[in-house]
């Protein structure tokens, strides 16, 4: 495969990319469509799921999957951890330190080899509790 910098990538996946890049939340397909529609009117939805997909692929974006919700984009590629809103669904980056006993114990009970662990905190955001 060849190496794809952001110049070499079509002005479509450009516009994906920028608005992943841009947001500092995490979008669904959907999201990215509206907002990819802004900068580039006539981009389709099937378009901006291919270029989620070539990005990711090529390492450019991250993923973040939470059971059977929609996948949502990250543009934050280093290992880090999730706080989740259970009344408005907001998603933010977290970054917890994990201590090495819980990776140790996480191998043990799992018989995996662990390349890392993620955490997930569930609760309310400030906005919710405020409400
Ligand atoms: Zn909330
Ligand atoms: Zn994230």
């Amino acid at each position: 495969m060849k190496d794809v910098g952001s110049a070499g990538l079509t002005k479509q996946r450009q516009a994906v990319l920028q608005v992943i890049r841009g947001s500092d939340g995490h979008l669904t397909a959907n999201e990215v469509f509206e907002d990819a529609r802004r900068i580039l009117p006539g981009i389709s939805f099937a378009t901006v799921y291919n270029s989620l997909r070539f990005l990711r692929e090529q390492g450019m974006i991250g993923e973040v999957l939470f059971g059977s919700d929609a996948a949502r984009y990250d543009r934050k590629l280093t290992r880090h951890d999730h706080a989740i809103c259970n009344a408005c669904g907001k998603l933010i980056d977290l970054d917890l330190p994990i201590p090495p006993e819980l990776v140790k114990r996480g191998e043990r009970l799992s018989k995996f080899k662990a390349d890392s662990i993620e955490v997930i905190l569930r609760g309310t955001c400030p906005d919710c509790v405020r409400a």
